[in-house]
């Protein structure tokens, strides 16, 4: 609210497309998909009559004890179009709740296997799994984490695969490969205390875009496998075409025991996440209600009938469109036109994976500049009169727009981030 006094907010009253409208009638285009959470654009008319459908029919119903046809045939597709082996779904209603399931079931599991020592969880450096607290606790963000530190489990740190950290003559692969092997060491030490690894393929979002070579994704499951450790992909942003395929893992050629998706899910529509499992991780609950065997996790609006209808939709869009081919397209128009910033003496690590893009500001003298300077606002401040939005990470600058972004709308977004950089160095 402070800094709102010299950045005013901006009330949105309608949006189509890639553009949001505000009071005034001003267009922004959505170059971050409200936070990362749309996928095909605004009011988009399926989804919308998707919706329109499914209210007047069922909005909601108890999911224990009953169930509805959208969260059966959600659940179906999911399974039908996840990494081969993942068999069955829990939902929830955000992204952190799923992630909180996926903890609980990966401690449980060990547990029902009778391995019940196994209490700790391995994250990644710079990881962001959400903010409730046991997502924050296996969050290596210190904006987020340092104030709550007190209040949370204590995971093990992995390094972070990174292909910005390379050292001098270092490729994408010899980090994925030194990261790899500092993991695998990290569970040949601890790994009989060790229920989970927890990661985000490809792409640490929060941390920055920071993007890493598939190969630690496979180096990383077969390392859960020598240890007996179980493998969260947490899918939440990078899941449903980000990077350029359905799901990450399908990168890496990997499936993880327990997959998190949630953001793009809904198209951007409402609030809903599912956890996908192994038929072995859910065989191992299969008991009795009031045995401590089975899985009890529940949320009021779990599986809610408005969020799987227009979630059903998504997957439809997905079936009758080349989604991934215009996107592809897409992905390449956007590395064209970022290409010159590869020459600006105050733009570093210009990476992309699919149709996330970013790079990182740094000062005149080529040294990154302090989170604390937050030199990124005044990139915000110069898109929002431009006509864009766009919010980056401390001062890395990000691209992360709607799939039905057009290749001019791609060159104004990357013209006006172009001329935010000399209001954010100077
Ligand atoms: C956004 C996000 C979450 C948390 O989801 P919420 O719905 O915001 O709670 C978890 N993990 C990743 C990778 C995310 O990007």
């Amino acid at each position: 609210m402070h800094d709102h006094e010299t950045l005013p907010m901006v009330p949105i009253r309608s949006a189509s497309g890639a553009w949001l409208v505000d009071y005034d009638g001003k267009r922004y285009l959505d170059a971050i998909s409200s936070w990362w959470v749309n996928l095909f654009g605004h009011a988009h008319p399926r989804l919308d009559a998707a919706l329109r459908e499914q209210i007047g029919r069922l909005e909601h119903v108890i999911l224990a004890g009953f169930t509805h046809q959208p969260a059966i045939e959600l659940a179906e597709r999911l399974v039908a179009i996840a990494p081969k082996g993942l068999t069955r779904v829990q939902y929830a209603d955000n992204g952190s709740s799923a992630v909180e399931i996926a903890l609980k079931l990966a401690f449980h599991h060990c547990r029902n296997r009778g391995d019940a020592q196994r209490t700790k969880f391995v994250a990644l450096a710079g990881g962001y799994h959400g903010e409730t607290l046991g997502a924050l606790s296996v969050t290596d963000i210190p904006l987020y984490r340092e104030t709550y530190a007190p209040l949370l489990l204590t995971p093990l740190t992995a390094p972070s695969p990174d292909t910005t950290a390379a050292q001098p003559g270092e490729t994408a692969l010899d980090v994925a490969v030194r990261a790899a092997d500092a993991l695998d060491a990290l569970l040949a030490e601890h790994g009989d205390s060790v229920c989970a690894l927890i990661i985000e393929p490809l792409v640490q979002c929060a941390a920055g875009m920071r993007m890493h070579d598939a190969e630690y994704l496979r180096r990383a499951r077969a390392a859960c496998d020598r240890h007996r450790v179980l493998l969260i992909a947490d899918e939440i942003a990078v899941g449903f075409g980000r990077t350029g395929t359905m799901f990450a893992c399908a990168q890496a050629g990997i499936a993880p025991d327990l997959m998190c998706l949630s953001k793009g899910l809904s198209g951007g529509y409402l609030p809903l996440s599912a956890v996908l499992a192994t038929e072995a991780v859910y065989q191992s609950f299969y008991d009795e209600y009031t045995k401590l065997r089975a899985f009890l996790h529940s949320h009021s609006y779990t599986g809610n009938a408005l969020g799987c209808r227009v979630a059903l939709e998504v997957l439809n869009i997905f079936r009758d469109e080349p989604v991934l081919a215009r996107n592809h397209a897409l992905a390449q128009h956007l590395a064209t036109t970022l290409a010159p910033l590869r020459h600006h003496a105050q733009v570093r690590h210009l990476r992309q994976t699919g149709m996330i893009a970013a790079f990182d500001l740094v000062d005149a003298d080529g040294r990154a500049f302090a989170w604390s300077e937050r030199r990124g606002l005044r990139v915000v401040r110069h898109g929002l009169e431009r006509g864009v939005l766009l919010r980056p990470l401390g001062s890395t600058v990000y691209f992360m727009p709607p799939y039905c972004i057009t290749p001019d709308e791609i060159e104004f977004m990357v013209e006006v981030a172009r001329e935010g950089i000399a209001h954010a160095v100077s």
